[in-house]
C-alpha cells in the first residue's frame, strides 16, 4: 500500500521525540548536562531520544579505536632522553594512501650507511585522512593514531618529528587494551630470543 513507508518513518520520528522527553524526566534533578555520568550515559547504547552535546564544554568520551592524526611513540632512556621507536624503515610512508609522510634517514658520516633513526620525519596533517594504515603496518609500534582532534588552525599543519613525538605512557593512557597486548607480545619476543641464545 502506498504511503506505509512514510507512516513508518513518521512513527520512528515520533518515537524519538517522545523518548527525548521521557529521558529528560528520568534525569530530572540529576546533573544531566556536563556531569561525566550524564555524558557517558548519552553516549552509550542505552541512551534514548535525541540529545545535544554542549561542545566544547562537554565532550563525548572517545572509544579506544578512535583515530586522529598519528604521533610517534618514544620510550624514555635511563637519563630521561627520548628514544623514538621509529627506525626510519619507511614502511608507513610507502603505505600512506595520500603520501603525506616524509622521512629522511640518518646516515653514518664516516661510512655513508643508513642508521635506523629518522634524521627528519614529517606528516602533512592537512592531507592526512586518518586512515590509520601507517599505525597498522609499522613493525615497531612506533607510530600510533592519536585521540587529540582539537587541532584546528589557520596555518598549514606540517608536523615535524619533535611535534609528533609523544611518550609511550601517553599511548598507554589513550589505548590501554592495545598497549597491554603489544607490550605482552614484545616481552614474549624478547623472552623467546633470550631462550634461543642460551
Ligand atoms: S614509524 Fe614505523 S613504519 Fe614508519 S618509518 Fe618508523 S618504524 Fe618504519
Ligand atoms: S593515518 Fe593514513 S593518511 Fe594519515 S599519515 Fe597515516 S597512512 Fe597516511
Amino acid at each position: 500500500m502506498y504511503g506505509t513507508g512514510i507512516l513508518k518513518g513518521l512513527g520512528v520520528t515520533l518515537k524519538h521525540f517522545v523518548d527525548t522527553y521521557i529521558e529528560d524526566l528520568r534525569w530530572l534533578g540529576r546533573k544531566r548536562y556536563g556531569s561525566p555520568e550524564g555524558i557517558a550515559h548519552r553516549a552509550s547504547k542505552g541512551s534514548r531520544g535525541i540529545f545535544t552535546v554542549q561542545y566544547p564544554e562537554e565532550k563525548v568520551p572517545l572509544p579506544e579505536e578512535f583515530r586522529f592524526i598519528p604521533f610517534l611513540v618514544y620510550d624514555e632512556g635511563q637519563e630521561g632522553e627520548k628514544i623514538l621507536r621509529c627506525t626510519s624503515c619507511g614502511i608507513c610512508a610507502k603505505v600512506c594512501p595520500p603520501q603525506c609522510i616524509w622521512i629522511v634517514r640518518t646516515t653514518d658520516p664516516s661510512t655513508g650507511r643508513p642508521i635506523p633513526d629518522p634524521a627528519e620525519y614529517y606528516i602533512d596533517a592537512d592531507i592526512c585522512m586518518n586512515c590509520g594504515l601507517c599505525a597498522e603496518y609499522c613493525p615497531f609500534d612506533a607510530i600510533k593514531m592519536d585521540h587529540n582532534y582539537e587541532l584546528a588552525s589557520y596555518k598549514r599543519m606540517v608536523f615535524d618529528k619533535e611535534t609528533l613525538a609523544k611518550p609511550a605512557a601517553y599511548y598507554e593512557s589513550i589505548r590501554p587494551i592495545n598497549a597491554t597486548a603489544e607490550n605482552a607480545a614484545r616481552a614474549a619476543k624478547v623472552a623467546a630470543r633470550a631462550g634461543k641464545m642460551e
